[in-house]
Formats: C-alpha cells, structure tokens, sequence
C-alpha cells in the first residue's frame, strides 16, 4: 500500500484506516459480492448495533447529518412560520435545515465556557410561536440537557438533538442520577457519519435515533419517499438512505469507537496539561471546559485566544497564530469564523431570540481548534504546544 508522509494533520483518516483495513476490505466486499447496495442486510446490522450501543430504541440511518436533521423537523409535521430556537454558534446545517422547510430559526446566544446553549439562552426566545429546540453538542460535550428538557416540557416544546459532534458521549441527570447517551435524550436526535466526525464512514452518511415508536415509523417512511411498502406512499418524504456500503464500514468501525474517544480525550488532557504549564492564568489563551455532568469526547480539541478584538490593526491575535502555525507546518481550524447572525443566507429569515449574540459573536473572533484525531502522537502535540509558546514567548 502506498504510504503517507508523516505529516501533522488536522485528522488523519488514512492512519486509521491502515489499522483496521482487514475488517473494512473484508466487509466492504461482502456488500460488493451481494451487490445489495440499497437497503442490504448490513444496514439494518448496523441500526441495530448502533441503537444497543447508545441504549435507544430506533436507529434509522439517512443519507448524511443534514438530512438527519431535516427528517426530524419533517416528522414533527411543524408548520410554516413555526419557530425552532438554535443557537447561532453552530455548524450552518442546524439551522440550514429549518430554513427550508419554511419555519423560522430563531438565534440563541452559547455560554463562552462550553460553547453549547444552555436553558436561559433558550428561555428567552421562547415565544407563543415556538414549537422546538435544536441544542447542538457542540465538539464533543453535551449541553445541560436536564434543565432544557424540563424547560421543553414546560412549554411542550420538542426537542431534537444535533448530536453530529458528541456520538459516544454521555450526560448525567443530577449528581446521582442516570446516565444517557447524547443524542438520546430528546425526542429526536441526529447524528453525521461525515468522515472526520467521532464514528465516520468513507462517504456521506448520517442517524435518526429516538424511542418513540411512531416518530420512528414517520421518520423512516419520510427517509424513504414516504412509503411503508413499496409503491405506497403515505406522506411527502425524500430520498435519504444510509448506504449499504457506508453501514458495512460503519458497524466495523463501531466496535472501536469507544476506543477512539477515549484516545481523544488523552490528546486532549496532553493538550491541557501542557498547556497549562504555559499560561497558568489563562492570559494568552483559554482552554476546553469540562463539565461534571457528562464527559467530553472531543470531536474538536478548541482554545479560546485572547487579545485584541475583531477589527484590531494588526489582526486578531487569533489570526496571527492561526499563520504563525501555519509556518510552521502546523494545520489549525477556525471552526466557525462567523456566527450565524453574520451569514447572509439567515439575514432575512433568522429571528434573535431575546438578547444580543455577543459571545457567539466573540467566540467567532477567538476561536481555534488544533490538531484532533485518533492516530494524533504526543511528540505531534509537543510540536504544536512549542510553536503556540514560541507565538506568545512564553
Ligand atoms: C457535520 C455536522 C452536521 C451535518 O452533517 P453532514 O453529514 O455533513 O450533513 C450538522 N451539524 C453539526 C453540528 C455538524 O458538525
């Protein structure tokens, strides 16, 4: 096989691959010697894995995580002008999907600490007009879900999950309390199986998951042209199947995921701990916040650079470093660079909900992630961690 150079990486799927390449060639040709590439058996195997190892009743996996989360939408049967709050501080498909289908995405601020919404920001927007909430785990680490659930159930609100970043991740209910997987705990969650996320298949690919049976039988009809047998068709749905190739690949890559969240999270305490030593006050630069009622499997490894603010003479500080890594062979992400009230696409159909978007705004200007991934060695991480203490001379 041919080899890779040894390059840091933002993610590096090849080097994974390489380690389980038996398995996946082996279940990539079953599909192929079947050639049952729509709906074959693997697919069904790999919802029912899926579903045991997240403790929910119905896996319906889709053609990718955006399709997910406009599957969910369609199954509550929400009408134009309904308004779903989701916070502007998010990949663009949560709220992408909304403004399809006609209803109104109302913006909520994040908290600076975890960069996930929490109940108050949800709070606020709520208006006679709402009819759901699309919190987002965002990189990897739940939101306070017990408060919003409660808050949704107050108002009768539902909730679906964006659960693109977090599969594998867990949130407790109080100190004693259960333990649930994210993506579980809503009426609806959705997940991406895009390459680079926690669990990704060498293609697009994506999940419903919900314990409500009729939601379950709704959202794999809508998945499916809106047919429960062949040739009937009982509602307005689309063509969005997980392949049978991608669910092969996945339910191999399934067994490892735990294994490869926990690898995550050691870059990540590696991370932590020497970056620390650099800026014990958090003066230059903040770094992930873990908080006790779940655990963090770092979808993205994101600091939080401090400094002057957008619009500086000579640059964010952000940006600055952003090149100064860059020079140094050194890839790094701004994830995302604009919250959502900035992109145009929202500008005459997005609602702010209840207050001013301040910190996703300032989350924008002073985000950076730095290499994440499975295969990710510590004398990489000594590599990034030396060139950030040579930017700030530390
Ligand atoms: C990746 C992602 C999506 C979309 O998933 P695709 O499979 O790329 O369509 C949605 N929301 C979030 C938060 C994501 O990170």
């Amino acid at each position: 096989m041919q080899q890779c150079s040894s390059m840091l990486r933002m993610v590096d799927l090849r080097g994974q691959y390489e380690k389980i390449k038996l398995e996946v060639d082996e279940a990539i040709s079953q599909v192929l010697c079947s050639s049952a590439f729509i709906q074959g058996p693997q697919v069904k195997e790999f919802e029912k894995h899926l579903s045991d190892y997240l403790g929910v009743k119905h896996v319906i996996g889709c053609g990718n995580g955006t399709d997910a989360l406009q599957i969910a939408l369609m199954a509550l049967e929400l009408k134009a002008g309904d308004e779903v709050i989701v916070p502007a501080f998010t990949y663009v498909a949560t709220a992408e999907v909304i403004g399809l289908l006609g209803l109104t995405p109302v913006l909520v601020d994040v908290d600076y600490g975890t960069f996930n919404v929490g109940v108050e920001h949800i709070r606020r927007a709520i208006t006679p007009r709402t009819k759901a909430i699309v919190p987002v785990h965002l990189f990897g680490q739940s939101c306070d879900m017990g408060p919003i659930l409660a808050l949704a159930e107050e108002y009768g609100l539902w909730v679906v999950e964006d659960n693109a970043q977090a599969i594998g991740a867990e949130y407790r209910f109080g100190r004693q309390g259960s333990v649930k997987k994210t993506g579980t705990m809503g009426h609806i969650g959705c997940t991406s199986f895009f390459p680079s996320k926690n669990l990704g298949c060498y293609g697009d690919g994506g999940a419903l998951m919900t314990d409500d049976d009729e939601l379950a039988l709704r959202i794999r009809m809508i998945a499916n042209h809106g047919q429960r047998e062949k040739y009937r068709h009982y509602l307005i749905g689309c063509n969005s199947r997980l392949d049978t190739i991608q669910a092969a690949v996945l339910d191999v890559k399934l067994k490892y995921l735990d294994s490869y969240n926990a690898a995550r999270y050691n870059a990540a305490r590696y991370y932590t701990d020497r970056l620390r030593k650099l800026d014990p006050q958090g003066k230059y630069f903040l770094m992930p916040e873990e908080k006790d009622y779940g655990t963090h499997v770092y979808h993205q490894y994101t600091l939080k650079i401090r400094g002057e603010s957008a619009g500086a003479k000579e640059g964010r500080t952000r940006d600055r470093l952003q090149e100064y890594l860059r020079e140094g062979g050194i890839p790094s992400m701004v994830y995302y660079p604009l919250p959502l009230q900035a992109q145009e696409a929202f500008r005459d159909i997005a609602k702010i909900g209840g207050e001013m978007l301040g910190v996703s705004a300032e989350l924008a200007a002073s985000v950076l992630s730095l290499p994440m991934h499975t295969e990710l060695t510590r004398a990489e991480q000594d590599r990034v961690v030396e060139r950030i203490r040579e930017f700030f001379k530390l």
